[in-house]
């Protein structure tokens, strides 16, 4: 009996020990999610799901995390299946005996190849029953259809993955379906993923010595408050190991195999994985930075406007580049993968530094905008095509020869930093930095960044609490850009989740957009403002060409906002923008971190300016609401 049944319903499954797992008992879990609304049901339908597994086949756990992500891997590979719409399309055609023409009409009605798929094949006669699907199967297949390349690779793909699609029935035809396009439509973020798993290892974990398993239940035998105390510090472990090393492959099979008691002890620092990098607090002038700072020696550095860029050199003498986010970027800046090794001391076997790509004029030696670098190809960029220079700024050392520098003090990782560069003008530099708490040196050197073309400055703790905190927006770093100085403070980064029709000059394009901040207590997107400024005509088509492909039939169930606003088309979320505003003001009618400062008001933005796409930041990166 599968663990995840909801009330009422039947949803028995047979299995007997040595059978792998079946797909249809995490199809029936993902069709459950799918239909509850509230966050803390959806996370305990997939932990119930996760503890069957425990007991059951837990080397099943890793695949079942990916295919509820609707991932091949770790988010940082980018690994993508490469089927696209058209094909998916042809292929769910080809499965359910309908036309492909039939099924492009439905998706412009429905606009989900799930749902479609689904109801196309239920209507379908089978003469002979297929072998059951197991998630190994099923993940395995779309591994391994990834991994084709070259001459008929998409139709390569196709005839693979039809043996599973043939196979499927019911929920599990909806999920596969999904899985080509690569959108689970679960709404289901990475914070509920590490609840999902934290709750069913601390419920029941794994490795019983009894024979036949049973799915235990911790929390029955403590009470409900010494449960939550031990969930609550077994989820922050979790999350903590994940910080540093953001790869299920790693942390999933420790999590089954040692439970989550160790788990930092066993997960560390590795080049080649990306480390979530440690974020700076806005603030509004010099005087705030001394107020917070009291007591502190503090460092300034230059705050460099380009992309952030983790760079790691492994042992064996790759090197990778990873963006804000943990993508791969190494494809994008062959140039810095080039020279890294010559920009350091022969007797660096390993490191992962910290630092910031900028757009770099060698003729006149001198910084460029960020604009420029957005120019640079994004993939497979050739070293001999390279019109865009960059110079690296390195501020930040977090790994060195095997070992992890994170709780040392900055002043110790900069001393550290310092002794392994070689610097190369235009090329290669360390953060120009003072060391300095005094106000008139402070602002001096501020205007001394605005007029290198920096964004204006980090200041940093040094001696201390002064250890790098990964993933974390810490008080340790703060920033003062000289955009703070008047209006609002900072930007924000905000997700478009409708848009409005445009009319007059701007008939055939989006007028105004809905945009949202992300809560990610409440895993929900709470709308903010309308905006309608700041497009140029050259982004009102991207961006009209950009939503076609992501406009959704309805609002999904984690958007929160007033009908007063309700867009004329909704979007699934998709990117991020950053906005620029002149005041924040409280609002009926929007609902971001509403009951943070009202209890029915939430707070939205005046005149709100759009300045950029952030293609950096994912939308669960967005601004949130307890920062705005
Ligand atoms: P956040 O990352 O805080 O959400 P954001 O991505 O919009 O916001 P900023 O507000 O511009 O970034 O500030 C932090 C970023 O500044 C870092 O992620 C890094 O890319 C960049 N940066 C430039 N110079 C430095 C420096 N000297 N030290 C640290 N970060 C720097």
């Amino acid at each position: 009996k599968h663990a995840c049944w909801k009330r009422g319903a039947k949803q028995v499954i047979k299995w007997k020990f040595g059978m792998t797992l079946p797909y249809l008992a995490l199809a029936r879990t993902l069709a459950a999610m799918e239909d509850t609304k509230g966050r803390l049901k959806v996370i305990e339908y997939l932990s119930n799901y996760f503890r069957s597994v425990l007991v059951l086949t837990p080397e099943d756990l890793l695949p079942s995390v990916y295919l509820v992500l609707g991932q091949l891997g770790p988010a940082w590979e980018g690994a993508e299946l490469g089927v696209g719409e058209g094909a998916a399309i042809k292929l769910v055609a080809e499965v359910t005996g309908r036309s492909a023409a039939k099924i492009r009409q439905s998706m412009a009605e429905i606009g989900d190849l799930g749902q479609i798929a689904e109801s196309s094949k239920s209507s379908q006669k089978m003469m002979f029953k297929p072998a059951a699907l197991s998630v190994r199967n099923v993940y395995e297949a779309f591994v391994r259809v990834s991994k084709l390349k070259g001459k008929d690779a998409v139709k390569r793909k196709c005839d693979d993955l039809k043996t599973a699609f043939v196979a499927s029935q019911k929920e599990e035809t909806r999920f596969i379906a999904r899985m080509l396009l690569g959108k689970m439509r679960i709404g289901f973020g990475e914070e509920s993923m590490l609840q999902a798993i934290g709750l069913a290892v601390t419920k029941t974990p794994p490795l019983q010595e009894e024979y036949p398993p049973s799915i235990m239940d911790n929390s029955k035998k403590l009470s409900s408050s010494a449960f939550d105390e031990l969930l609550k510090s077994q989820v922050a472990r979790l999350k903590r190991a994940y910080c540093e090393c953001p790869s299920y492959d790693l942390i999933i099979p420790l999590v089954w195999q040692k439970g989550i008691d160790h788990i930092e002890e066993n997960v560390q620092l590795s080049p080649g994985v990306p480390v979530k990098p440690m974020l700076a607090h806005p603030t509004k002038g010099i005087e705030e930075v001394l107020q917070r700072f009291q007591g502190h020696t503090f460092a300034c550095e230059f705050k460099y406007d380009g992309e952030r860029a983790q760079i790691h050199l492994s042992d064996d003498g790759t090197v990778n580049v990873f963006s804000r986010n943990q993508e791969d970027n190494t494809g994008k800046y062959p140039d810095i993968i080039a020279r890294f090794k010559g920009s350091l001391k022969s007797d660096v076997k390993s490191c992962i530094m910290d630092s910031e790509a900028v757009a770099f004029d060698t003729e006149i030696q001198s910084i460029l905008p960020f604009q420029v670098l957005s120019t640079r190809k994004k993939k497979g960029a050739e070293l001999d095509k390279i019109t865009v220079q960059v110079c690296v700024y390195a501020f930040d050392l977090l790994f060195l020869n095997g070992e992890s520098l994170v709780r040392l003090p900055f002043k110790e990782r900069r001393e550290k930093l310092r002794q392994i560069v070689v610097e190369k003008e235009g090329e290669f530099a360390l953060a120009t930095c003072r060391d300095t708490g005094n106000v008139d040196e402070i602002q001096e050197f501020l205007d001394e960044a605005v007029k290198s073309k920096c964004e204006g400055l980090m200041i940093k703790t040094l001696e201390e609490e002064a250890s790098y905190e990964i993933s974390k927006r810490s008080l340790k770093w703060l920033k003062l850009k000289k955009d703070y100085l008047d209006g609002v403070g900072d930007t924000l980064d905000l997700v478009p989740i409708g848009g409005f029709l445009g009319k007059g000059k701007r008939t055939g394009f989006y007028g105004g957009f809905l945009l949202a901040v992300y809560d990610p207590e409440n895993e929900e997107y709470q709308s903010i403002c309308k905006i309608g400024t700041g497009f140029t005509d050259e982004y009102l088509e991207k961006h009209a060409t950009f939503f076609k492909d992501h406009v959704i039939p309805s609002p999904k169930s984690y958007y929160r906002y007033d009908s007063s606003v309700e867009p004329d088309h909704w979007f699934e979320v998709a990117q991020v923008w950053e906005v620029k505003c002149a005041d924040l003001s409280l609002s009926p009618n929007h609902q971001a971190a509403i009951g943070r400062v009202e209890a029915e008001r939430g707070i939205s933005l005046r005149f709100p300016r759009f300045l950029k796409i952030r293609d950096d930041k994912n939308p669960e990166d967005a601004t949130t609401a307890s920062q705005v």
